[in-house]
């Protein structure tokens, strides 16, 4: 499934081809995503630029002349930039059409994805007015992690996978993120130390800025986000590690399961 940094690393590989280009035709093979698209949706958007991308949670944004299109990868979704006469592959549901004769194509084999309009203020749309903070936003500070353990009877890991506290950190991110702030995925939240807060906050961030600076160097003309951690796997602490020595002290990772996921942590690192 593609995480927050597959939808960012989407974003960036897709914004020189569109930005500043005029929307020729919306083409909808099949509108029976996770939300039906409307058919009144191709004749809203013909005819207006695209001014610039965004990105909010797994939305990608593509802010035109009067609205703007909100894009869903769901579960299986993809994006490509293609030459519009490429023909098209089972499970491509819809083409962007535009003035530079290319097309952005989004294929989703089990249609979770979804694509909306609109023409209100974005941060009052129904499908983005309540996410939680962005972790790569200045929101997301060490006083507010420290607000949102306090009164809280979870795990750590279990409330930074919560998106509705943060948004986007995923199993991989949230177990590197503990590592790289040596507290164990079992703790209760409300017990972290300050301090501990701090260097959680900045592995969070760390690590998904990592993830996007490495997948954004794997882009060609394919800007798909399979959720495959492969490029990224070498430069991983912890996940997916399990009985391999800890690349700081050597003490094999453990696996345990955790809400049903899998959690890897260094027991000599983590405390
Ligand atoms: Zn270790």
């Amino acid at each position: 499934m593609p995480e927050l940094p597959e939808v960012e690393t989407t974003r960036r590989g897709v914004d020189p081809h569109v930005v500043g280009r005029k929307i020729v035709a919306l083409a909808v093979h099949e509108p029976r995503l996770r939300w039906r698209v409307p058919d009144s949706l191709p004749a809203e958007v013909a005819g207006q630029r695209v001014r610039q991308t965004g990105r909010r949670a797994k939305y990608l944004l593509l802010e035109l002349e009067s609205g703007t299109l909100l894009l869903h990868l769901g579960m299986s979704g993809s994006l490509r930039v293609l030459p519009a006469e490429t023909p098209r592959l089972t499970h491509d549901h819809f083409d962007l059409l535009l003035d530079s004769g290319k097309t952005l194509r989004f294929n989703d084999p089990r249609r979770f994805g979804s694509l909306h309009y609109t023409t209100g203020k974005l941060d009052e749309h129904p499908l983005l007015k309540r996410l939680a903070p962005e972790p790569l936003d200045d929101q997301f500070t060490a006083d507010y992690l420290l607000r949102i353990t306090r009164k809280r009877k979870v795990t750590i890991k279990q409330l930074l996978m919560n998106s509705a506290l943060v948004v986007g950190v995923g199993n991989i991110y949230a177990s590197e993120a503990l590592f790289r702030a040596r507290v164990r995925p079992t703790r209760q939240a409300r017990s972290l130390k300050r301090p501990e807060i701090v260097k959680l906050t900045r592995g969070v961030r760390a690590v998904l800025s990592m993830a996007i600076k490495v997948g954004g160097t794997t882009l060609r003309d394919y800007v798909g986000a399979d959720g495959n951690p492969g490029y990224f796997k070498q430069k991983l602490y912890v996940y997916e590690r399990a009985g391999k020595p800890c690349r700081v002290c050597g003490t094999p990772i453990k696996q345990m399961t955790q809400g049903q996921r899998s959690t890897y942590y260094c027991p000599s690192c983590q405390k």
